[in-house]
C-alpha cells in the first residue's frame, strides 16, 4: 500500500464537511474513543482507511485538557485556516519556523537545492532583521516566505493592536527583501483565538498550523524526526520543523531532510510550498 499512489489506495469518503483541510494534531490513546463515532460519521471502519491511524478522533470531540492548544474544528469551514491540505493530492509541505538565521537556515537551503525541494519558511521580524541575506536567498532560490510573528508572542495574550502590529511590522519587513507581503501566517505556539481568526481572514491572510510537529527543537535526533514522520504522513500533511538561531538544538533536523525527502519522494510525495498545496498566491 502507497498512501500517496492514488491507484494504489482504498476509495475513502469525506468523513465529514470540510474534512480535506483538517487533521489533529495530537492523537489520544484508544480508551478514550467515543463509541460509535466513526460508524456515524461514515459507514466504512477506520481501519480500512490507510489515512486515519487506528485512534483517529475529530477535534470535536476531545475536551480542552486533551487537545492543548487546539482551536475548534468550526473555525477551519469559517476562517482561511488549515491544519493540513487536501487530501486528494500527492503533496507534503515542508515548514520551518522561528528563523532566519545564519547556521541551520544556510544548511536547510543546502539541502533542499541538492533534492530540488521549495519549502515554507515562517520568519520571525526580530530574526529578518538580524539575517536579511539570507532572507533574500531563501526568496532567490524560491522557497516561499511566511509571517512568524515580529519577536514570538501568544498571540492570544497580546492586545488587537499588538497582534495587529506584529504582523504588518513583520509583513512589511518580508516585502522590502522578497518583493511580496505574506499571505501565509503561522501564529506562534499555534495560539490564535477567534477574534484574530477573523480578522486575519479579513485582512486576506492565511493561518497555517501543522498537522506532524518533529519536536525538532528539543534536540530530537534525525531518525525519530522521520520516524515519526514516516508513521503520520498522509497526502496534505504540513511538517513542522525549525531554522531558528544558533543556541537551539536543531542538527538532527537538518540531517532528518535526507532521510525525510528521499524516502517520501519514493512513495510518490511531491513536496510543495503552502501556496501552491492550497492553490493561492504566497502574496496577500
Ligand atoms: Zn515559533
Amino acid at each position: 500500500m502507497n498512501y500517496f499512489n492514488p491507484q494504489d489506495r482504498p476509495r475513502m469518503p469525506v468523513p465529514f464537511k470540510g474534512y480535506p483541510y483538517y487533521y489533529p494534531q495530537y492523537r489520544i490513546p484508544a480508551p478514550y474513543y467515543p463509541q460509535g463515532w466513526n460508524t456515524f460519521h461514515h459507514p466504512i471502519q477506520t481501519n480500512q482507511i490507510p489515512f486515519f491511524p487506528r485512534n483517529f478522533i475529530p477535534t470535536q470531540y476531545l475536551n480542552e485538557d486533551v487537545r492543548g492548544s487546539w482551536t475548534p474544528f468550526s473555525w477551519v469551514e469559517k476562517y482561511a485556516y488549515a491544519f493540513s491540505g487536501p487530501y486528494n493530492k500527492a503533496e507534503v509541505a515542508l515548514t520551518f519556523d522561528d528563523g532566519p538565521d545564519f547556521v541551520h537556515t544556510p544548511l536547510i537551503l543546502d539541502k533542499l537545492k541538492k533534492y530540488g525541494v521549495k519549502a515554507t519558511f515562517f520568519l520571525l521580524g526580530e530574526n529578518v532583521e538580524k539575517y536579511p541575506d539570507v532572507v533574500k536567498r531563501m526568496a532567490a532560490e524560491g522557497h516561499v516566505v511566511g509571517n512568524h510573528s515580529y519577536d514570538h508572542p501568544n498571540f492570544v495574550k497580546v492586545s488587537n493592536e499588538e497582534y495587529h502590529d506584529q504582523i504588518l511590522k513583520t509583513g512589511e519587513m518580508i516585502q522590502k527583501l522578497t518583493g511580496y507581503f505574506p499571505k501565509f501566517i503561522r501564529p506562534p505556539y499555534g495560539s490564535i483565538n477567534e477574534e484574530k481568526l477573523k480578522w486575519a481572514t479579513e485582512q486576506r491572510f492565511m493561518i497555517i498550523q501543522w498537522s506532524i510537529d518533529t519536536l525538532d527543537w528539543k534536540g530530537t535526533s534525525a531518525e525519530a524526526i522521520s520516524v515519526n514522520i514516516f508513521a503520520n504522513a498522509f497526502p496534505g500533511s504540513i511538517i513542522l520543523q525549525h531554522s531558528a538561531p544558533s543556541e537551539a538544538k536543531l542538527q538532527g533536523s537538518v540531517e532528518a531532510l535526507e532521510l525525510i525527502i528521499p524516502q517520501l519522494q519514493s512513495k510518490g510525495a511531491r513536496f510543495v510550498t503552502l501556496p501552491e498545496m492550497f492553490s493561492t498566491s504566497k502574496e496577500r
